[in-house]
């Protein structure tokens, strides 16, 4: 059975044609540039590859040509769309109205674009892709829609209240969502398996850590508390995004550089974090290279990242009064071994020892890197977004 994963951006739209059967990617690809000029990439699992620049006005071109790609030409793995079962699609704010995987209908996409209000950049061009989707789709396709927000509905209030008037809350929804749920959802899971535990028995902290960055406490397979926020700016300090800052710095920040609201949400969004502090680069790898050359910014920046993360696995063991296991995820978390080394060194007073030797050699594999004698188990552990997507579209509609 074939699902085809997408992730829809305001001008951008990815996309993975999964195999169920197997769990096999057959092909994936990107329609870039829309409402600009317009660009496919397009790769199939045998190597075959399409680049061509395209015209795609809104999203719907952009889906016609992802249709034309997938059944024609030299790059095509199916015959016909039919082949097709259903779409998944990767929504980034569900707020209190989505706890879970849902069927696309007319409703459900008024009410994700209704929310466009708690998450501007993505919502509404969801909402354009879904539209979008369903004209090119034939109506008996069936479509859903999975929320990075669903896996942390269940933070109690306690955690995701903010300290400000109460009526804010109720009025403008103003209050922790979390994000990269489906990510930190497929790797406890995963986790759980390969320690061969059942997920309600253990206390795990996963720390998704990429160009965006989130940490949650996963107490019994339920998320209890994440550093992301009412959107995915707080938290620790990321590719190009502040994370957390006393708020009363931005508005004095706001008035000397006499800001506006969108002024500053750029400014904390695009032009902080590992670029702003290092004045380097957003990237990681880039971080470390500037590092061996001495830079010092470049290694403030990555001690400061090491540094937040530990604070945040210790916060969150003392929340669950335990810790099994932490995760390492994302490209970072995944690959490299240097910000892996600096959080989980010195933690040996709360169980944490790491074979730093093995650690050196772990990149993008599901691999345990604590010694013998750590009481916490530390783990590396590649997520998959699309393939969680993909399964959660394929439950739904069995059912
Ligand atoms: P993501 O957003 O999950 O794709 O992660 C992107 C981040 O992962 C960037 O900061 C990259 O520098 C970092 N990254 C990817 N590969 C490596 C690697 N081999 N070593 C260190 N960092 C990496």
């Amino acid at each position: 059975m074939l699902i085809l994963v997408v992730n829809a951006g305001s001008s951008s739209l990815k996309y993975q044609l999964i195999d169920m059967d197997g769990e096999k990617v057959i092909a994936k690809g990107n329609c870039d540039r829309i409402g600009i000029d317009g660009h496919i990439s397009h790769k199939t699992a045998d190597g075959r590859t399409l680049d061509q620049d395209c015209a795609f006005p809104t999203h719907t071109e952009a889906f016609e040509k992802l249709v034309e790609t997938l059944t024609t030409g030299d790059a095509a793995v199916i015959k016909d769309m039919s082949e097709i079962s259903a779409v998944g699609h990767r929504i980034v704010q569900g707020a209190e109205v989505f706890s879970q995987t849902t069927l696309v209908t007319d409703e459900v996409i008024d009410k994700i674009d209704e929310l466009a209000d708690l998450a501007p950049v993505h919502n509404h061009a969801h909402a354009l892709a879904l539209r979008a989707c369903k004209k090119v789709f034939a109506a008996d396709v069936p479509q859903a829609v999975v929320f990075d927000t669903a896996f942390h509905q269940t933070i109690p209030p306690k955690a995701y209240m903010y300290g400000i008037p109460y009526e804010d809350y109720e009025k403008y929804h103003v209050r922790k969502y979390g994000f990269h749920g489906t990510s930190h959802r497929f790797v406890s899971a995963a986790l759980a398996q390969a320690m061969g535990k059942d997920i309600k028995d253990i206390k795990i902290v996963s720390c998704h850590l990429g160009n965006g960055s989130s940490i949650t406490a996963v107490e019994g397979g339920k998320s209890i508390d994440t550093s992301m926020g009412f959107t995915p700016l707080d938290g620790i300090i990321m590719g190009t995004r502040s994370g957390s800052i006393d708020a009363s710095a931005v508005t004095f920040l706001a008035k000397k550089h006499n800001m506006t609201p969108d002024d500053m949400s750029n400014y904390l969004n695009k032009k902080s974090g590992f670029l702003g502090v290092s004045e380097v680069s957003s990237d990681n790898r880039e971080i470390y290279t500037a590092i061996h050359e001495g830079n010092e910014k470049a290694q403030l920046t990555a001690d400061m990242l090491r540094y937040e993360i530990k604070k945040f696995i210790g916060s969150y063991a003392a929340i669950m009064n335990g810790l099994d296991a932490v995760i390492f995820t994302g490209g970072i978390g995944e690959n490299s071994w240097e910000v892996r080394e600096g959080v989980c060194s010195n933690m040996d007073f709360m169980g944490i020892k790491i074979d730093t030797e093995l650690n050196k050699t772990v990149r993008g594999e599901l691999k345990k890197i604590s010694t013998p004698d750590s009481k916490a188990e530390v783990w590396v552990v590649p997520t998959n977004e699309e393939l969680l997507i993909a399964r959660d579209t394929l439950a739904l509609i069995s059912k």
